[in-house]
């Protein structure tokens, strides 16, 4: 089991993730600039083995749900003394349950966990996991979204990238995620490239037109207009704030 101890002051924001298939790691996050910036040191994935764990204690990693019903249960006997090894004192990160029973991940919340020292992630599998683990670390649950999917891998995967994106120089142009989705509160406008014409279909004229100040104002619209289509929940939400 690969063990990494924080060191606050030196490194870089690290994502540790407990999980029952490390082999999933680092997929999507290895490639493009999220891959390429883990390569560089930018920041670090740290895999945890739950099923290593339970192997070395002589232990299974799940048990049958309490109460009865269907599908295992991640043990907390298990995952805990895990957390221990990793969560040194100094370690002010946070300790992430994926759960669809959990608060749903937004934007805000990348911004806020990238600005830290990173995130500590327990993916769970089967039917989830003990409520004793979130109960025992004030671990925080997160939900990526009202659906069931069958790990919390491809949910802490979602978080890990939405929260290293934000990292000072992993993307390539800095002001690329200025104008992005949910950055004003709006989705972004629609967004064209070559060739100038495709069928029936054109870029719209305004964008070919060098006038900086009608573009902008055109993408403005767009954006209210997909928001107001697409999210009403956001545009409500946008027309309350300031
Ligand atoms: N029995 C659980 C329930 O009804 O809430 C669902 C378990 S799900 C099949 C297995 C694991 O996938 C969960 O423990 C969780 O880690 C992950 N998962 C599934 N959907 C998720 C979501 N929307 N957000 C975050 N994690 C999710």
């Amino acid at each position: 089991m690969s063990v990494k101890k924080i060191d606050k002051e030196n490194d870089s924001w690290t994502a540790s993730v407990l999980t029952v298939t490390p082999e999933v790691f680092p997929g999507t996050l290895g490639v493009s600039n999220a891959g390429k910036s883990l390569k560089d040191g930018l920041w670090n994935l740290d895999i945890h083995d739950i099923k290593e764990y339970a192997n070395i204690e002589n232990l299974r990693a799940d048990g049958p749900p309490a109460g009865g019903g269907p599908g295992m249960i991640l043990r907390a006997d298990v995952i805990l003394p895990i957390i221990d090894i990793i969560k040194t004192k100094a370690d002010r990160r946070p300790i992430m349950v994926m759960t669809p029973r959990g608060k749903v991940f937004n934007q805000l919340d990348a911004k806020k966990y990238s600005s830290g020292a990173g995130v500590i992630i327990i993916c769970g599998r089967y039917e989830g996991i003990d409520q004793r683990v979130v109960d025992s670390v004030g671990a925080l649950e997160v939900s990526i979204g009202d659906m069931v999917l069958s790990s919390g891998d491809i949910a802490a995967s979602l978080v890990i990238d939405s929260c290293v994106r934000l990292i000072d120089g992993v993307m390539g142009k800095k002001e690329s995620s200025f104008e992005e989705s949910f950055e004003n509160g709006l989705l972004e406008y629609p967004q064209y490239t070559l060739p100038r014409s495709y069928g029936e279909h054109e870029i719209p004229e305004i964008l070919l037109s060098g006038n900086h100040e009608k573009i902008k104002k055109w993408r403005i619209e767009k954006s209210i207009n997909t928001t107001k289509n697409n999210r009403p929940d956001l545009w409500r939400k946008y027309l309350k704030s300031d």
